[in-house]
């Protein structure tokens, strides 16, 4: 099989010849493997791109990432971004300050914001490069997430609880803006959305607010990429156990689980109707050796099974990982 084979075969819960490996965010680790500072790339964006082929000549993994700066829309939306040297940018000055600000938002003109156009731009480099055999996708946040760099994720919080008709009304915008960005990611012809919701994570919100904050928004969002043509992968940082009924009844195309979920527990409420994806842990890609890797990645098939199930990192791989340790994904999956 090739690996867009191997992928589309284990989103169709259809038998495999090996398990298919998706980083499944590798963007900002490769650029500093690539030795190339963030800000760089928002100067040179080609050279974002370079540091992906980089990887992929080290690390065969079966599909990727084509565009990894997930935080554009908060930028794009008028909130003041820092970029460091290496890793994910950061929110410095949000938009929405106090909650009247949520009436002077206006949707941004995205053709006019360079750094969301640069970021199409590579991720249909990427995609014309890489797409005929591998599965590309691009990964951007979902409506709560992206609500709580507008806002402030602790005066979200706040909100929710002393004024949920403006968290409404901030969803609502969050959701316009990021369907804009689904119809760019239609454009360039990439296979699927890798919508991320960190903010979403039971670390951070109730079942109970989950289901009314987060929910109808992220089921917005899915059916309007699924409406473009693409399919709707979901994301969702930490333990997303107590919510996996409610994420069933979403049916994301695929749901990537964090490393503290048991993937035996999530087959068995998903089980045929949404294929899943992780969970090696994060750290253990940073700190421990190839060999621990391949044992940990054997231990997650075993528990997943080799049907319906992608193999890849819990979360975002970490900058300064090794290499050896995230191609020790790939190399497991041969010896099952
Ligand atoms: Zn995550």
């Amino acid at each position: 099989m090739t690996p867009r084979e191997r992928v589309e075969a284990a989103l169709s819960f259809e038998g495999v010849d090996f398990v298919p490996v998706l980083p499944p965010f590798q963007g900002f680790w490769a650029v500093g493997v690539y030795e190339t500072k963030i800000s760089e790339i928002f100067k040179d964006p080609m050279r974002g791109a370079e540091a992906q082929l980089n990887i992929l000549n080290k690390v065969p993994f079966d599909g990727l990432e084509v565009l990894w700066d997930w935080l554009a829309p908060v930028e794009a939306c008028g909130c003041k971004v820092h970029f460091p040297d290496r890793g994910n940018p950061v929110t410095i000055d949000r938009i929405v300050k106090v909650p009247e600000d949520i009436d002077r938002l206006s949707m941004p003109d995205l053709s006019k914001h360079s750094r969301t156009k640069n970021n199409f731009e590579v991720a249909h480099h990427l995609k014309k490069t890489l797409g005929a055999e591998r599965y590309v996708y691009v990964t951007l946040t979902l409506p709560f997430t992206l609500a709580g760099e507008l806002r402030g994720v602790e005066a979200l919080m706040l909100d929710i609880l002393k004024r949920p008709e403006d968290v409404h009304k901030l969803l609502s915008f969050a959701t316009e803006v990021l369907r804009e960005y689904a119809k760019f990611s239609a454009e360039i012809g990439v296979d699927a959305i890798f919508w991320c919701d960190p903010t979403a994570s039971a670390d951070l919100i109730s079942p109970r607010h989950f289901k009314n904050f987060v929910a109808p928004y992220t089921k917005a969002i899915l059916k309007k990429t699924r409406d473009l043509g693409l399919k709707a992968f979901l994301h969702i940082c930490g333990n997303t156990s107590d919510r996996l009924n409610v994420i069933l009844d979403l049916s994301p195309d695929l749901m990537s689980l964090d490393t503290k979920v048991d993937l035996v527990v999530a087959k068995d409420i998903l089980n045929k109707k949404v294929p899943i994806m992780g969970n090696v842990s994060t750290t253990d890609i940073l700190m421990k050796k190839p060999i621990d890797i391949i044992a940990a990645s054997k231990e997650c098939i075993r528990r997943a099974g080799k049907i319906g199930f992608l193999l890849g990192a819990g979360c975002d791989i970490p900058i300064d990982s090794p290499i050896e340790n995230v191609k020790s994904l790939c190399d497991s999956t041969k010896e099952i």
